[in-house]
């Protein structure tokens, strides 16, 4: 079957039990066992593994090109079973310009573990190379990375790993598989906010972890079954039904983020657009040699950042809220929202300061956004 198809089918299609085109939500926490030793379709304890979270499981790995995907209650969840596939001592690379949250869980839990990471520019192969120490174990990359937008070469950074014996990890939460497939480019890992993108609306709070290597699948399991952050069958279900309409969300996702970039580059006040889908983009050949799209999240720093809480109170269209990836349109102040837990310092250095705005674009009429941006950014 097509990629396109695939995603809207799901894995198992229509029910064959009952003919449902809709896949059942399987509310059942606990299976009955035929005899001692023996179970139905291999379903015991919901924790473990359950039927509806399967189907989206299953058709996650689909789409992602793996071998086994498992659902999680939130993106970080997912983030934190992966990270315990490590051994004390053991040391990781991480894309310094990432998702605060994420930065939040390596330094204030998992340092305390015993692992040290260091935040290196991975848009840079040779950054990359000289942050690699005898203990180097893994990285975990964002790419496109949040806020800034850097791209990094999933492909040359994956052969290197390789060479050393360390993993791969990418966050594909910005392109989801539709615009992008890590595992095809040499990752081992593929982790998800399903929050975002593929949820799309708002209402589901969800994370992926997805394998290429069934070497992975046992100690995951175990992992994921014993701490137990497994997703329930209702919003697995709706997760399921997001999937559905991923490829046209997207697409007009990205068409209206190509208008509004458009207008951003004009706009007298502000002094620069950072947009993936840019043709002036430092990182733009890697793009498009590793993606089929460039997603709807634009970052854009003002002229002058003394106007932003005014500006942020006058948005009518655009909500000011957290969050990406919905079919709504969300602004977002990183220095403070997303971003508030990575240090001054860092954040001052990388370009996450007070004239910074973040917007993810949603699927309503451009013309509407760009008339909001235009009355808001007027004063
Ligand atoms: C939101 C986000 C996360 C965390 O996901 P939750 O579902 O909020 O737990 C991780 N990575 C990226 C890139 C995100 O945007």
């Amino acid at each position: 079957m097509r990629e396109k198809t695939n995603f809207v089918h799901g894995y198992s299609g229509v029910s064959k039990d009952t003919g449902a085109i809709s896949f059942p939500i399987y509310q059942g926490v606990t299976f009955a066992h035929p005899a001692l030793g023996e179970n139905t379709r291999g379903f015991a304890y919901a924790r473990a593994d359950s039927p509806t979270r399967q189907e989206f499981e299953r058709s996650l790995a689909l789409l992602e090109h793996g071998v086994r995907a498992w659902a999680f209650s939130s993106g970080m969840a997912a983030i934190s079973v992966f990270i315990k596939l490590f051994d004390v001592g053991d040391h990781l690379i991480v894309s310094e310009d990432l998702y605060g949250g994420t930065y939040r869980l390596f330094t204030e839990v998992y340092e305390k573990y015993g692992l040290t990471f260091d935040y290196v520019d991975t848009s840079s192969p040779e950054k990359v190379n000289a942050a690699i120490k005898p203990n180097t174990k893994g990285i975990f990359i964002e790419t496109p990375s949040n806020p800034l937008m850097h791209v990094t070469d999933i492909k040359a950074v994956a052969e290197r790993m390789k060479e050393i014996g360390a993993v791969v990890a990418v966050d594909n939460t910005f392109l989801s598989p539709y615009f992008q497939k890590p595992l095809d480019l040499g990752a081992d890992f593929v982790i998800h906010s399903a929050t975002k993108y593929i949820g799309g609306h708002n209402d589901v709070l969800a994370g992926a972890l997805i394998v290429k290597d069934e070497k992975w699948i046992e100690p995951i399991f175990t992992m994921a079954m014993s701490e137990g952050g497994t997703l329930g069958p209702s919003d697995s279900w709706l997760l399921l039904r997001s999937l559905k309409t991923l490829t046209v969300r997207m697409e007009r996702q990205q068409e209206n983020a190509i208008r509004i970039v458009e207008y951003m580059k004009k706009h007298p006040k502000i002094k620069r657009v950072f947009y993936v889908g840019d043709e002036n983009h430092p990182d733009r050949e890697v793009t498009l040699k590793q993606t089929t799209g460039f997603g709807g999240m634009i970052s854009f720093a003002l002229k002058n950042g003394e106007k932003v809480p005014e500006i942020l109170k006058r948005f009518q269209v655009i909500t000011f809220a957290e969050s990406l990836g919905g079919v709504e349109s969300l602004i977002t102040y990183p220095m403070i929202q997303t971003h508030g837990a990575i240090p001054k310092e860092m954040r001052e250095r990388l370009g996450v300061n007070d004239k910074l705005l973040r917007l993810s674009v949603g699927i309503e009429d451009v013309d509407d956004l760009i008339e909001d941006l235009e009355q808001a950014l007027s004063i």
